[in-house]
């Protein structure tokens, strides 16, 4: 008798390894006219097209096949958004070299210990920063090249220096791309290193795409070949939550706004340019909610905005939706993830149904993981805790676009079951909604119990005078910590410790009241314009007044 099981070996289907040049080739060819919108340097703006985009990054890998650069050489890139860092981003990874995104917001130190542990090779680089990298370059001995990302009039004076115009003209376009192989690196991110040295998580070609995938799923970001995409997020921030993969993947019109990102200037472009979606961190958007009331103005093509990094305020999501019509979806995530983990838009059926205060709330919370996203809360031994909306732990996750170990570091950071630490800690409810409650580092444990300071801050920044709130623990001989609250007040404000310990009674918990209340003019914000509450509680926590 013939072996009913006999041409199960080996997999049928075909071997269509995932490298990210498969997005900008398949926007080339299906969407090839469709626009990419440039704002530049001097204000004016550029029009492109994914097919043009994806020509002229098959040019630059030729520049870098012909200068010797290796597949997985690291090429670093410093620059805001726009078509021409997109090309840069598509020539190097299509090429098979390893895209690193550097932050210029980061300090001197810091830019260049990044540098040399990635041991960059060249840097491809807007020409406003070109006075930082000349200081860098000396202290940077790997790299060979600067490529500055203009035509040879913008050209800064530095020595040595390629505009990269001149450098792509006439170069040839046949040049092979993703033969690497989808396991192969793509791209380099470095953590901001709030504690020691910064670490970079290096992405294959295969967790770009499978990320870029998640992202585009209805649920999570639903992008369509009819959006007009802002993507205000940088790119040099987490693969600006691949929305440069999934804006050619849908073919979708990709808008970029270089280094303006104020009201005034994202409102133009989203009127303009008719856009229908975009990301940012919500300092951004606030900045452009403050413009429209100020200026009486209504925004008449936005549809949804993607909100993460730092957690989303109700007056955010009302500002939005009352005031303009559109959808906030909260996303959370981290360098580590891609970035994205959970996103909190459409509400499942059950959750849909409620009133809606009641849904505005879990509009607040970080959201529901999609799929290709698994996630944990577990106590400080690992151990899982109840999905009950009440027990608090530290979130840990799992998934194909997810960190197993840090670039030049040989240890996984994962733990028995193969999930990773994101150092955040939060509730799970029923629902499936996750919701940080703070930090593992910045958690407050007052008499052996966890306060929330995320939730304190909330509350406290939805009082009508505060612009930013922030909550710290300081030392207490008898509670161990208890929770001071630092506010910056919206500029023209004054107000009183005693209004905003009024404002917080009744909303938080009795013993979660605020021992201080401190004002603040300024925030000290990171790199990624997050609060650094290890400056906070450096700076402030002695000064803090103490309650009577
Ligand atoms: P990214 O640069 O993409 O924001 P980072 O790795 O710099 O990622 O920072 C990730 C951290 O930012 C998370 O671990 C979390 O503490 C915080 N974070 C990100 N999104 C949110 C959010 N929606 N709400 C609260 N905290 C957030």
């Amino acid at each position: 008798m013939t072996d009913q099981n006999d041409d199960l070996l080996g997999d049928h289907m075909q071997a269509w390894s995932m490298t990210v040049d498969r997005f900008i080739t398949h926007a080339a060819r299906w969407n090839g006219q469709h626009e990419l919108v440039s704002r530049q340097a001097d204000g004016s703006i550029a029009r492109s097209t994914w097919e043009a985009t994806a020509r002229r990054a098959r040019q630059l890998s030729s520049v870098l096949a012909e200068a010797g650069i290796r597949p997985g050489d690291r090429i670093a890139t410093m620059a805001m958004n726009s078509a021409r860092h997109v090309e840069a981003w598509y020539g190097i990874m299509g090429y098979g070299a390893v895209c690193h995104t550097l932050n210029p917001r980061l300090f001197e130190e810091q830019l260049v210990y990044i540098i040399n542990h990635a041991a960059d090779r060249w840097l491809v680089a807007d020409p406003q920063f070109a006075p930082l990298i000349e200081k860098l370059r000396p202290r940077c001995p790997t790299l060979e090249r600067v490529v500055y990302l203009c035509g040879p009039a913008g050209l800064p004076a530095a020595a040595g220096a390629a505009d990269y115009e001149s450098l792509i003209e006439g170069r040839p376009v046949d040049v092979p791309w993703g033969t690497v192989g989808e396991h192969a690196p793509a791209a380099l991110c470095y953590t901001s290193g709030t504690t020691g040295h910064p670490k970079g998580v290096l992405y294959s070609h295969r967790s770009q795409v499978l990320h870029a995938l998640i992202c585009a799923q209805r649920d999570t970001m639903g992008m369509s070949v009819t959006d007009s995409v802002l993507a205000v997020v940088p790119m040099f921030h987490a693969n600006a939550w691949a929305l440069p993969f999934t804006a050619a993947a849908t073919g979708a019109k990709f808008v970029l706004p270089g280094a303006r990102l104020d009201g005034a200037s994202l409102y133009e472009l989203l009127e303009t340019e008719g856009v229908t979606l975009s990301a940012a961190v919500p300092t951004v958007w606030q900045g452009l909610l403050d413009y429209l009331t100020t200026n009486g103005l209504r925004l008449k093509t936005l549809r949804r905005v993607i909100i993460g990094g730092s957690a989303v305020t109700e007056g955010l999501i009302r500002g939005f939706r009352d005031g303009h019509g559109v959808e906030v979806l909260h996303a959370w995530g981290m360098t580590e993830m891609s970035p994205i983990g959970t996103i909190s838009g459409a509400p499942p059926p059950a959750v849909g149904a409620m009133d809606d205060d009641t849904r505005l709330a879990f509009n607040l919370k970080q959201g529901r993981t999609p799929f290709g996203i698994d996630m944990k809360i577990t106590d400080d031994d690992g151990v899982r805790l109840a999905q009950d909306g009440v027990a608090q732990g530290h979130v840990r996750v799992q998934g194909p676009a997810i960190i197993a170990r840090y670039f030049r570091e040989a240890e996984q950071v994962l733990d028995a079951e193969g999930y990773f630490d994101t150092g955040d800690i939060a509730t799970i409810d029923p629902h499936g909604y996750m919701q940080i409650t703070d930090r593992a580092k910045d958690v407050i444990k007052s008499g052996g119990e966890w306060i929330s300071s995320v939730e304190i801050e909330n509350v406290a920044a939805s009082h009508p005078k505060a612009l930013m709130a922030a909550v710290i623990g300081v030392p207490h001989p008898r509670w161990r910590e208890r929770p001071h609250l630092i506010v910056q007040l919206r500029p023209g404000q004054q107000a009183t410790p005693a209004e905003f310990l009024d404002w917080l009674d009744g909303k938080i918990a009795k013993w979660w009241m605020p021992d201080g209340v401190l004002f603040v003019d300024e925030m000290p914000l990171g790199a990624t314009g997050k609060l650094d509450k290890k400056v906070l509680r450096a700076r402030y926590a002695e000064a803090a007044t103490v309650r009577d």
